[in-house]
């Protein structure tokens, strides 16, 4: 993603950013961009008119390997001075190999060493601007909803994964730290703070659950007590990443009390016994099926978004017809599935299994997919009549007619439905709207703000 970019002075040093991968590292470019705009560096909206361009790659699957040596790619002949940093920073041969001449390269979190570069490349002013910077920070989402990033790294060794060896170790972030910038994003605007990590429910197990001092009290590093703080700011939290450890049913009570949107995003990857402790996932022994139904009698609002793999090595037309079942049974709400791809350096390349040919990988997607949609279009229907509060993205409505585009509570914004919205005065971006729902279909809804 480039930026818009405002005037800037004509001495002002300029930067263009291409941000890719998952809302995590889009939290990193955040914090860089941050950064150097306090510094006095403006945002280029094109590689050819930058200084010089940073480029925040990902490495999670190689398709996202490959675009990223794409982008640097595209910015090295657009423009020649490059920074690359990120996930696939962690693995600096495979870039320097292709882009010799690339001006750095840094890993992901490496915020000073980026800085650094981008100071090599192009010096910054020396009378900085520190006031261009808007106190909640540059952000690249709009300006009613933002990520707030609560820990970095990870603790677990899921088989398919090398998050843990590209971000290191679970490293959270004090109570205190994580709620200050939660109350200054929700003071500059903010509707809707997206809680994320990649191990959201392990939250503070580094810091053992340390305390420490927000506002007249002191608060514990603890997933529970970050919830209830959170939920105490007057604005939409929602949990992204988390899993189902027993104490996640102590924050189904803050949902069902309103406090936090009943909303949970747990990655499963699959239901079936066997794939799940081949894949060595976290929390895998629970019965995640009679937990999901308690949490529904506890919170029947609770929507659910999810993350499978189909085609792990060793899944049997057993194991996927067991997660086509569990789908229909446990009513995941929002389900996007990965065909299972041998990440170079995962501990899955080594397991004693049989490959799942490509064909077969390719069928059990589309029957996933089918199953999901059916499901999905199921649960849509119930809405029909209901009167949902939805926070607008997109304005619309008034004298123009458009439809306003939207979000209930159980929606998250790029990754789940939408609700489209008629109204007879104009919504603006930022808007909350009470929605009647007339209509679905198997993703978005359709109603009248009343
Ligand atoms: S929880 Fe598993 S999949 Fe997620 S980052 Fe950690 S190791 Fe990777």
């Amino acid at each position: 993603m480039q930026n818009p970019s405002p005037p800037a002075p004509a001495d002002a040093p300029r930067v263009s950013f291409v941000s890719l991968g998952c809302p995590k590292a889009l939290v990193d470019s955040e914090r860089i961009l941050t950064r150097l705009r306090a510094e006095g560096y403006e945002l280029s909206r094109t590689h050819a008119g930058a200084d010089v361009v940073v480029v925040n790659t990902c490495g999670f699957l190689d398709s996202a390997k490959a675009e990223s040596l794409e982008a640097i790619g595209a910015a090295l002949k657009e423009n020649g001075k490059v920074v690359v940093t990120g996930c696939m920073g962690a693995e600096p041969q495979a870039i320097a190999e292709r882009y010799p001449n690339v001006l750095a390269i840094t890993g992901p979190q490496a915020y000073e060493s980026v800085v650094a570069a981008v100071h090599a490349a192009a010096a910054p002013r020396h009378d900085p601007f520190l006031d261009l910077v808007p106190e909640q920070g540059v952000k690249l989402t709009p300006r009613h909803y933002a990520y707030l990033k609560i820990s970095e790294g990870c603790d677990n060794s899921c088989s398919f994964c090398i998050i843990p060896h590209l971000r290191g170790p679970l490293v959270s972030r004090p109570a205190a730290d994580v709620l200050r910038e939660a109350e200054r994003l929700a003071k500059a605007g903010v509707e809707e703070l997206l809680v994320i990590s990649q191990d959201t429910s392990a939250y503070g197990r580094d810091l053992r659950y340390a305390e420490s001092a927000f506002g007249d009290r002191t608060v514990r590093a603890r997933f529970l007590d970050l919830a209830r703080e959170l939920g105490s700011l007057g604005v939409w939290v929602r949990l992204h990443y988390v899993y189902p450890y027993p104490h996640v049913d102590e924050v189904i009570e803050l949902m069902a009390e309103g406090k936090v949107l009943p909303y949970l995003d747990i990655p499963f990857q699959h239901a079936a016994p066997s794939v799940l402790k081949a894949m060595k996932r976290p929390a895998n022994e629970e019965k995640t099926l009679e937990r999901i139904k308690a949490w529904r009698r506890a919170c029947p609002d609770l929507a659910l978004r999810s993350t499978f793999i189909v085609g792990f090595p060793g899944e049997t037309e057993a194991d996927f017809g067991y997660l086509l079942d569990w789908l229909d049974e446990a009513e995941i709400d929002h389900a996007g599935a990965f065909r299972y791809e041998p990440v170079a350096g995962a501990p899955a390349n080594e397991l004693p299994l049989e490959a799942v040919p490509p064909e077969v990988k390719e069928i059990r997607w589309k029957r996933f997919m089918e199953r999901q949609q059916k499901v999905s279009a199921r649960l849509r229907k119930r809405k029909i009549g209901k009167r949902l509060q939805v926070l607008i993205d997109e304005p619309g409505g008034g004298a123009a007619g458009a439809l306003a585009k939207g979000r209930g509570k159980a929606d998250a914004p790029q990754i789940d439905g939408a609700v489209h919205v008629a109204s007879r005065r104009p919504l603006r971006a930022g808007d909350i709207v009470t929605v009647r729902i007339d209509r679905a279909d198997a993703y978005d809804l359709y109603g009248a703000a009343v």
